[in-house]
C-alpha cells in the first residue's frame, strides 16, 4: 500500500531540492497536497475531497485516472514503450488517423510533441520556414509558452525572463471588450456566446474596427510588409478566458494571409470540446487556421503534444530534418487514441455544453447581484469571472481579496484557477 510523505517532509525536500518557483506558485496560504484523483474530483492527503473546477489547467479532458484510458495505459505499458521514428508501430498511425479525422481539410499532417511549448516552438519554426518570413504577431496578454523561443509569443510579464526570446515577435492590443478600451456594455448583453457581438448588427461592431485598427498600426510601425505568422487561442486561458469581438480573429486571418503570413490556432486549452459547441475552439470564430497546436487535453495529463498543418506547410519543412525522440511514443498514442474514443463514448463535448450553459447562466445571476464580479465571460466549459473592486471602474479586484476568496472556494472543496494579466496573475506571482 503506498504511504504519501507527511507534509512537512515534502514542504523540506521542495525548498532543497526543487525549483524555487514552485514554493512561490501555490495558489493557496495552505496548500493542497494532493493525494488521489477520480473523474470530476481529488482527494487531499487527509481525505477531504475537492470538486476539481480547473481541471489541472485544462489537463483533464476525461476525468481524473478516467478508467478506460488507465486501462488503455496499462495494456501499452506492458506491451512496447520503445520509442523512435526510426521503426513503425501502431499506436501512433492509430492515432494520427482518428486525430486528423476530427480536423476540417486541409489540416491533415501530424507532428507529435511532449508539451505545448515545444508545440508551439515548432510551429513558428515551420511558419518561418514556408513563409521565407521572420516577423510573428501575438495577443497581448497571451500565453503561449516557456521556452526561450516560445517566451517571445507569450505577452505577459509574470512569465517573461530578461534575456533575448522575442526576437520577431511582436504583439497587438488584445480585443478585451470588457477591460479593454473599446466595447463596453454592448459587448456584455449576451454573456452565453464564444464571439461577442452582442447586439451589433453583423459586420458594424466598431470596438471590431478599433482592435482591428491596432493591428493595422502593428504593421505599420512594427513589422516588415511581409510576415511569417499570427498566433492567438480561440478564447484566451491563461490571459483571462478573454472571448474577442465577432469577426475579429476573421478579420485579422484575412489582414495576415494578405502579408504572406500563415494563421495559428493554439488550441492547448480550447480544444478537444471544451467549449462545448465544436470540438475546436476556431470552429466557433467560422475561420480554418493554417496550423493547429494542442496539449494539456490531447493526453488527459500524460505529457503530449501536437501540431497539425497542411501538406502545403508540411512540404516546406520536409526540406530538412525533424526529429524528437519522445514524441509520438506508443505509450502517449495508445493514452490519446483511447482519450479520443473515450470523448466520443462519454458524449464530453456535450457535457461541456451543458454543464458551462448552465454555470455560465447562474454565474451571470451571480454577476449581477454583486459588486464585485464585473463580468462572466466563455463557452462550454472554458469559463472565465472577472472579479472587479467596482462595476463603474472595472479594476481589478485586490491582490489580498482575490486571496480571500481563494482561501474560502478552497476551504468549501472547489478548486478554481486564476489568470489575466494584473492583479491576479502578480498576487500569484509574488507570495
Ligand atoms: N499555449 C497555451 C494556450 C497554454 O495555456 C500553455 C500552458 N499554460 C501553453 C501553450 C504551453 O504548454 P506547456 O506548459 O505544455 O508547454
Amino acid at each position: 500500500e503506498y504511504k504519501d510523505m507527511s507534509k512537512e517532509r515534502m514542504m523540506e525536500i521542495r525548498r532543497q531540492n526543487c525549483n524555487p518557483m514552485t514554493m512561490k506558485v501555490t495558489y493557496y496560504k495552505k496548500p493542497v497536497y494532493i493525494h488521489q484523483g477520480h473523474m470530476q474530483w481529488l482527494w487531499d492527503v487527509d481525505g477531504r475531497r475537492y470538486l476539481d473546477l480547473f481541471a489541472g489547467v485544462a489537463t483533464v479532458s476525461v476525468g481524473h485516472c478516467h478508467p478506460k484510458v488507465t486501462s488503455a495505459a496499462e495494456k501499452q505499458l506492458r506491451k512496447l514503450w520503445h520509442t523512435t521514428n526510426i521503426y513503425v508501430y501502431s499506436p501512433l498511425h492509430e492515432y494520427t488517423e482518428k486525430l486528423a479525422a476530427t480536423l476540417p481539410d486541409p489540416l491533415k499532417v501530424i507532428y507529435l510533441t511532449n508539451s505545448g511549448s515545444e508545440a508551439n516552438d515548432l510551429a513558428m519554426l515551420m511558419a518561418r520556414l514556408h513563409t521565407g518570413n521572420f516577423d510573428v504577431i501575438t495577443l497581448r496578454g497571451s500565453y503561449h509558452g516557456g521556452s526561450p523561443h516560445t517566451m517571445g509569443l507569450t505577452s505577459n510579464a509574470a512569465y517573461k525572463y530578461p534575456v533575448a526570446s522575442g526576437l520577431g515577435c511582436h504583439n497587438t492590443m488584445c480585443p478585451d471588450v470588457f477591460a479593454g478600451p473599446w466595447g463596453g456594455s454592448n459587448c456584455r448583453d449576451s454573456p452565453i456566446q464564444t464571439i461577442r457581438d452582442c447586439s451589433c448588427p453583423q459586420g458594424s461592431c466598431t470596438a471590431n474596427d478599433k482592435y482591428i485598427g491596432q493591428l493595422n498600426e502593428v504593421f505599420a510601425t512594427s513589422v516588415p510588409s511581409r510576415i511569417a505568422a499570427f498566433f492567438a487561442e480561440p478564447i484566451m486561458g491563461v490571459g483571462g478566458a478573454v472571448q474577442y469581438p465577432k469577426n475579429f480573429l476573421k478579420d485579422t486571418y484575412k489582414l495576415v494571409r494578405e502579408r504572406g503570413g500563415v494563421c495559428i490556432a493554439d488550441e492547448v486549452q480550447t480544444g478537444f470540446g471544451r467549449t462545448g459547441s465544436h470540438f475546436w475552439g476556431f470552429q466557433g470564430h467560422d475561420v480554418i487556421p493554417d496550423m493547429v497546436t494542442m496539449a494539456k487535453g490531447i493526453a488527459n495529463g500524460f505529457p503530449m503534444g501536437a501540431v497539425v498543418t497542411t501538406p502545403e506547410v508540411a512540404a516546406s519543412f520536409a526540406k530538412g530534418v525533424h526529429f524528437n525522440t519522445f514524441g509520438g511514443n506508443p505509450v502517449a498514442c495508445a493514452i490519446a487514441s483511447s482519450v479520443l474514443d473515450t470523448m466520443e463514448e462519454d458524449g464530453t463535448q456535450q457535457i461541456s455544453h451543458n454543464v458551462g450553459t448552465y454555470l455560465l447562466t447562474e454565474l451571470a445571476k451571480m454577476r449581477d447581484k454583486y459588486e464585485i464580479i464585473g463580468d462572466v465571460r466563455g463557452k462550454g466549459l472554458q469559463i472565465g469571472v472577472e472579479m472587479v473592486k467596482d462595476k463603474a471602474s472595472r479594476k481589478p479586484l485586490p491582490p489580498a481579496a482575490m486571496s480571500e476568496i481563494f482561501e474560502d472556494t478552497k476551504d468549501m472543496g472547489v478548486l478554481i484557477g486564476k489568470g489575466g494579466v494584473y492583479g491576479q496573475v502578480r498576487e500569484y506571482m509574488d507570495r
